[in-house]
């Protein structure tokens, strides 16, 4: 596929008689709120519409009370035949899992993402490289579309905003326009936040701790800019929820002297997803997409198979 502008995805959601909408694996604030939102708005335009992830993963505790969950079905209820399907925050088929076969069965496809990595493989693809969360798109597109966008929808928008944004660390002027646009329509943004992001149960302290423990630093890797790295094993997640193991990269990436961080976490299925990040002279995306993953510059990933050590290895070849 080609490049779109926001007018086409308008067109195409306008004109849409039936619409599923596909979020990510291990789905985040961004792929949900951006799913939702557009949910709502096409549910208030009298258009029926579907949400799903790929299971196994159930949805995060965090977002379970956004706005608009009752879109949501299992993925055995997604619809074999629909005249639209939308995918958000997803750079490639894979990232739908199982639910990439469901693209067959629509009559137009929609991609809408923010990825470095988006393969494009929509019949119209809306990726917007400089938005700094797809949330950022989708409150483009219904801003063209005319939808008035009310406390429901800026609390979806916000949730992908504060999260793809580190808590607004890393946003620009645009993203932070967009928070204030979002804040005056009188959501509590500290409360979503502090959802979203600073809200763990006490099992995490325990895994943290262990996980910790882990992490070696290797100055001469990543070009010699420095790789940090740690190891989170099933047994260190016993029964916490897979949510909680995604915030560890966030402390690891902290670390003077390490250009690169990556944090290997093993899947109940056995294999690693690794999550990559950088602080500003390194592309990790570009890294994760020579190990069959993507992402975004300053933060990416991949999935692999075999011990640590083997991961390991191939992570510092591919970054050089
Ligand atoms: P995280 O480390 O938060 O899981 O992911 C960081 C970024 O890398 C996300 O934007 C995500 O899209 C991308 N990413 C993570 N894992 C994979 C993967 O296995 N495949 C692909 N294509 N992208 C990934
Ligand atoms: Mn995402
Ligand atoms: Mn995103």
């Amino acid at each position: 596929g080609t490049e779109h502008g926001i007018d086409e995805a308008v067109a195409l959601l306008a004109a849409a008689t039936s619409v599923t909408v596909l979020c990510h694996v291990h789905p985040d604030a961004d792929t949900i709120g951006s799913g939702l939102a557009l949910a709502i708005a096409l549910a208030r335009r009298s258009i029926p519409v579907q949400v799903s992830f790929p299971h196994p993963h159930e949805l995060p505790e965090s977002l379970r009370s956004m706005p608009g969950v009752e879109h949501l079905v299992a993925p055995e209820q997604v619809a074999a035949e629909v005249d639209l399907l939308v995918t958000v925050d997803a750079g490639s088929p894979d990232r739908v899992g199982d639910l990439a076969g469901r693209m067959a069965g629509a009559r137009r496809t929609l991609v809408i993402d923010h990825h470095a990595t988006n393969t494009r493989f929509g019949m119209v693809n809306v990726v917007d490289v400089d938005a700094e969360s797809t949330t950022v798109v989708i409150a483009q597109i219904l801003q063209a579309w005319g939808v008035p966008i009310d406390a429901a929808l800026a609390h979806c928008l916000y949730a992908g905003l504060v999260t793809d944004t580190g808590s607004f660390k890393w946003a620009g002027a645009r993203s932070h326009r967009l928070a204030a646009d979002l804040l005056d329509t009188g959501i509590d943004g500290a409360a979503i936040s502090r959802t979203l992001l600073d809200t763990h149960p006490f099992g995490w302290l325990p895994m943290l701790s262990a996980v910790l423990g882990t992490a070696r630093l290797e100055p001469d890797s990543a070009g010699g800019l420095g790789l940090v790295h740690a190891v989170i094993r099933r047994a260190d997640v016993g029964s916490l929820r897979w949510e909680e193991v995604e915030s560890v990269v966030d402390i690891v990436r902290t670390t003077a002297d390490a250009e690169v961080a990556a944090v290997l976490k093993e899947q109940p299925d056995g294999r690693w997803s690794v999550s990559l990040r950088s602080k500003r002279a390194f592309d990790v995306a570009q890294a994760a997409r020579t190990l069959g993953g993507g992402g975004h510059r300053f933060a990416a990933g991949f999935t692999a198979e075999g011990e640590p050590d083997e991961v390991l290895s191939s992570l510092r070849r591919a970054l050089g």
